[in-house]
């Protein structure tokens, strides 16, 4: 059995704010020697935006080890993302006695972030309402002129709404009559409709339905000062970088914590795992900052089978804008670590839907309706029907008679449904148990006394980084120059030659040792020290305590103590 299947909640829902302050808490509440639980931040509605902050407290304080960081509900909608960090911290505390992660915890801290905007979440799970990152207005201050998305069956799903009219432009398929397909210009005679989103139009003049627009525009990850664009340039952005509470508390929490190595950010959905940059060319990014990224995202991939691409050069649809203010971005450029989006629940390839990267800017009628019909016949097949209304006859206040029908967006397309979800959570939270181990990993690797007189010694200490990051993690954390090198420092004798304060450098990881497997066999190439060592004459009695102590902004402080 894998850690993964051992977990102690039931994962048949998706969850709100009150359950996941209850396991936060929980967690704290029941391992004060292994969490501690922050408040990064409040939101306007008055909700703890909460991290539990995981480690093993007898081998280090959590600031003092490689940190990984996750979070998940930066896009209020994506519960699944959120619910993927759950299911890492159960999988952890269901499985404490578990030597493998006994050495996490003891290596590492692990901050976990579930749910970066609980309130637009909140607002999401109790409402209807489509909502991008928060249910705050935005761009406007106020409802606009249109048709405002409203669920008026009241069925708690917001669908579409057909409306027979001769100038439709569409028409029932044969194939499955739950699906319209595009009416031929020379087509005269038939029913044909126009299809909206279920509704009410405010200021409805009584002829033209036009759509108002979005009323919470915000999107949070989009608001992050990295190639942050105003609204006209960049939809969501926000009225300047970091404006809210939200993205403030994110982005506050990770400045305070220099020791976080890698970032997941937990998303739905499509069914990918994104690399940075997303405003720019892959290529004009350092190339080993793009390796480590591949290297990384093929073990992504082993888990859950989902292609490993980058933002700008695969996943925007050719000649579409980049995505500028990203979240992922910021941890590139402006914080110098990797950070991964997953986007979880992959229906398009469960429905048969062709996926391509990049994707086409544009979809012909043809493809657009099998995508379509593919979604209805997966709903019927592998989700027993749940999830979609066939065409119902509604009075419409202002419409007169209307169909309203089609897919709960929310609980299928958005969100895995209740029988998909703990599959999806148990196979990204494989991949974070694996990505915790590829940290840097300093360790003394020896530590040489050598007497030269008596009562005079020369120390040699070796310090050795195991990890497959370097001790700085990204080449693009060094290029900020914001980094200070890796100290060892000496206390308990007098030092007499080298000094108390010794600077090293950074050291490699074995992920800057090249390898090449020819026909002849591998080989491996050493470019830069994954070790290096500090020696020091010191003048102390035998018997004397000697401690040395290696720190550094990434990887904490670690120390040795060893006996004259
Ligand atoms: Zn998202």
């Amino acid at each position: 059995m894998k850690l993964t299947d051992h977990v102690t909640y039931t994962y048949d829902h998706l969850v709100n704010y009150a359950e996941i302050k209850e396991r936060l808490e929980r967690y704290a509440a029941e391992h004060p020697e292994l969490t501690r639980l922050t408040v990064a931040g409040t939101t306007p509605e008055g909700r703890d935006i909460l991290v539990l902050e995981v480690t093993d407290l007898s081998s280090g304080a959590f600031e003092d080890k490689p940190a990984y960081y996750m979070e998940g509900n930066i896009h209020a909608g994506e519960i699944t993302g959120c619910m993927c960090i759950l299911y890492f911290l159960d999988t952890v505390f269901s499985n404490l006695d578990s030597p493998e992660i006994k050495r996490m915890l003891r290596d590492y801290t692990i901050y976990a972030l579930p749910r970066v905007s609980p309130d637009g979440s909140e607002h999401y799970l109790t409402t209807p309402d489509m909502v991008r990152s928060t249910n705050r207005i935005y761009p406007y201050q106020e409802d606009m002129p249109g048709l405002v998305p409203t669920d008026l069956d009241g069925d708690g799903v917001i669908r579409k709404m057909r409306v027979k009219s001769p100038v439709g432009i569409w028409k029932e398929s044969k194939e499955d009559p739950r699906v319209m397909v595009k009416r031929k210009p020379d087509e005269t005679e038939g029913t044909f409709y126009n299809v909206y989103s279920e509704g009410l139009i405010k200021d409805y003049d009584g002829m033209r339905i036009v759509s108002a627009p979005q009323k919470f525009g915000n999107d949070f990850n989009r608001n992050y000062p990295v190639g942050w664009k105003p609204e006209h340039e960049q939809h969501g952005a926000g009225s300047y970088p970091l404006n809210h509470p939200e993205t403030r508390a994110n982005t506050d929490f990770l400045i305070a914590h220099p020791n976080i190595c890698s970032v997941l950010d937990m998303h739905t959905m499509g069914g990918q795992i994104l690399y940075t940059p997303g405003f720019k060319l892959a290529k004009e990014a350092d190339p080993a900052d793009i390796a480590i990224y591949k290297t990384v995202g093929a073990m992504a991939h082993e888990e859950s089978g989902y292609p490993v691409i980058n933002v700008f050069d695969e996943y925007m649809p050719k000649g579409m804008a980049a995505t500028y203010g990203g979240f992922d971005d910021f941890c590139h450029f402006i914080l110098g670590i990797p950070a991964f989006t997953i986007e979880c629940w992959d229906l398009d390839p469960r429905a048969g839907v062709p996926v391509k990267f990049p994707p086409d800017a544009e979809t012909s009628d043809e493809a657009q309706f099998e995508h379509a019909l593919k979604y209805v016949q997966w709903i019927d097949k592998e989700n027993d029907g749940e999830g979609i209304m066939p065409w119902t006859k509604f009075n419409h206040p202002q419409l007169g008679e209307v169909e309203i029908g089609g897919i709960d967006y929310k609980r299928v397309v958005q969100n895995p449904p209740p029988k998909f979800l703990r599959q999806e959570l148990e196979k990204h939270t494989r991949f974070m148990l694996r990505q915790v181990k590829t940290l840097p990993h300093i360790v003394f690797d020896k530590i040489e006394k050598t007497q030269l007189a008596d009562g005079l010694w020369k120390i040699e200490a070796y310090v050795m980084n195991t990890g497959f990051l370097p001790t700085y993690v990204f080449k693009e954390g060094l290029k900020l120059k914001t980094m200070r090198p890796l100290k060892v420092t000496l206390e308990g004798g007098e030092i007499m030659i080298g000094k108390k304060e010794e600077e090293i450098g950074q050291l490699e990881g074995f992920s800057g040792i090249r390898g090449y497997n020819s026909g002849l066999g591998a080989s491996s190439y050493e470019t830069a020290p994954v070790e290096k060592k500090v020696t020091w004459v010191v003048k102390a009695d035998k018997g004397t305590e000697l401690r040395i102590q290696i720190e550094g902004a990434r990887i904490g402080r670690k120390e040795a103590k060893t006996v004259l």
